[in-house]
């Protein structure tokens, strides 16, 4: 199913895996498919690594399994960055090819003292060739925070509005831990043009070692309430854990009460902690009338 028609009738709520690494056990990940079924999402989300190779493989693979074998619905990430169009229509083909109606359409990211490899610059491009050539449902990223790489917020909406012109059906954010950036980043956008729906992408924040990452990958701002949460349990791996499903239930409850168009949420594989989460949440979901569409 195209997950823009989804949310013509409700809030969505998705999630989002990413493949075992190469030579680590696959079973693992039908395991985490095995019990992430029971939450029954709008669709789960498979990411790609921008380097392809076997990876690229292993999220068509899965994202092909989720609807044969799980009966639900699924999207293939596809970052372009080190692409050339051949490959990308090779890719493509094969994510036809396995029933996969949804692309989420990126640019990935460019390692760093390196320049774009292939035929694409930035994620708009590849969204014109898939919208030339195919007929996916096309999802694309954005960021409440802008972008890191965008020198302020006004460029940032508008590359999105063009982004989204270029063939865009729904859009998801990156992480982040501030609602009222969300609010403000979603005002904008409305205010841009960009009418197609916008998930919140929520990261439950559960351990160190992810939150130094998501500060210097994700450049994402961390609000002093989540500051105090850190500086009273970062020993204590139970406590913090506990703590970081809390945070999201709060940032998930306000934004449904906000009228959010839907929740997608990165689970990092943890089928423990969507649970919770699901669990905490899930009336509000199931409850909620989507107003005005
Ligand atoms: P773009 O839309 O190209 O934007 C990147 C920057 O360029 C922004 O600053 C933007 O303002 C600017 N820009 C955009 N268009 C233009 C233009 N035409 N001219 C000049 N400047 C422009 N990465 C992976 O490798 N694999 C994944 O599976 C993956 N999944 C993700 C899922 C989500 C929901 C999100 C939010 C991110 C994901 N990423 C993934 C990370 C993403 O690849 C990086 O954030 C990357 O740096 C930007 O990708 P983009 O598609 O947003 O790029």
């Amino acid at each position: 199913m195209r997950t823009a028609d989804i949310f013509k009738d409700k809030t969505v709520f998705s999630l989002e895996i990413f493949p075992p690494k190469p030579d680590s056990d696959e079973s693992v990940i039908y395991s985490t498919l095995e019990q992430l079924s029971d939450i029954c999402p709008d669709f789960i989300s498979v990411t790609y690594g921008a380097g392809g190779g076997k990876n690229g493989c292993r999220t068509i693979q899965i994202a092909s399994d989720i609807i044969t074998k799980y009966g639900m619905n699924s999207v293939a990430h596809l970052p372009c960055i080190n692409l050339t169009k051949a490959q990308a229509s090779n890719i493509l083909d094969c994510i036809k090819a396995n029933g996969i109606e949804n692309v989420l359409a990126l640019r990935g990211d460019i390692p760093q003292g390196s320049e774009a490899a292939g035929d694409f610059r930035h994620a708009n491009e590849l969204v014109t060739f898939i919208r030339e050539n195919y007929d996916f449902n096309i999802i694309a990223a954005c960021y409440p925070e802008t972008h890191p790489e965008s020198t302020n917020a006004a460029d940032d909406i508008d590359h999105l509005k063009n982004k989204v012109d270029c063939g865009v059906d729904h859009l998801i954010t990156q992480l982040f831990l501030d609602n009222s950036d969300f609010y403000a980043f979603r005002e904008n956008a409305r205010l841009a043009g960009i009418n197609v729906p916008i998930e919140a992408g929520i990261m439950p924040v559960t351990n160190k070692r992810q939150i130094e990452r998501m500060v210097k990958l994700c450049k994402v701002k961390l609000p002093t309430k989540f500051v105090r949460i850190l500086e009273r349990y970062g020993d204590n791996p139970t406590a913090l854990r506990d703590a970081g499903i809390a945070y999201a239930v709060d940032q998930i409850t306000d934004l449904v009460a906000e009228d959010i168009d839907g929740i997608h949420l990165y689970t990092m594989n943890d089928p423990y902690i969507a649970h919770k989460i699901y669990g905490a949440v899930q009336s509000l979901i199931l409850t909620v009338p989507t107003i005005g569409m």
